[in-house]
């Protein structure tokens, strides 16, 4: 566990709902005359899923999965498994994936493949963020909010150990 003054902001709110409306409006238009399946990735997607979600216009639908994640460490498994899945059928649906971060892409391209599988008429990805450098399989972003650095990030929906997730700003720690 570090300080919560070990903590510097790396995006701060305003920036951040500033381009999650952004994103809102684009998805919007994207979707002009269907119906979107919102699959938010718990637990880090939370907070990326209903600020997102009020700026989508279009209907909408929710849906949640919980996904294997890092634990309390700072390095990725590389095992994906599912923990809780959807409550409902997706068959037909135009699905938009909604994550917090992209690291080395894998929980990502297991979902896809995996919802793609179950009859989704379309995948998309939504995520928060995104760390390119840090990329081991490939993935098809569709709508990123921002790219950032190589660094462990917090708040917004992010944790370490559980705890930050509320945080309005996206941290980095300083170690
Ligand atoms: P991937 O499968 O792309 O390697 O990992 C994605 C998941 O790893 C994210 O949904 C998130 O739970 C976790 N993750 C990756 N980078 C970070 C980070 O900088 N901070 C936090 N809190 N979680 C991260």
């Amino acid at each position: 566990m570090f300080d919560e003054k070990q903590i510097e902001v790396m995006i701060d709110r305003e920036t951040l709902e500033k381009r999650i409306a952004e994103l809102g409006a684009e998805i919007s238009r994207d979707y002009a005359g269907k119906e979107l399946y919102m699959i938010c990735v718990l637990k880090g997607g939370a907070m990326f899923m209903t600020e997102l979600s009020k700026s989508i216009t279009v209907p909408v639908l929710w849906d949640f999965m919980v996904l294997s994640s890092y634990g309390n460490d700072l390095i990725s498994s590389g095992e994906v498994s599912i923990k809780k899945n959807l409550d409902g059928s997706i068959d037909g649906k135009h699905v938009l994936i909604v994550e917090d971060i992209v690291d080395t892409g894998r929980t990502l391209c297991f979902l896809s493949e995996y919802l793609m599988k179950k009859g989704a008429a379309s995948v998309k990805i939504a995520t928060m963020l995104d760390k390119p450098s840090r990329r081991v399989v490939p993935v098809k972003v569709d709508y990123t909010g921002f790219s950032i650095e190589d660094e462990f990030v917090v708040g917004y929906g992010l944790d370490y150990a559980q705890r930050y997730r509320n945080l309005p700003y996206i941290g980095y720690v300083k170690m």
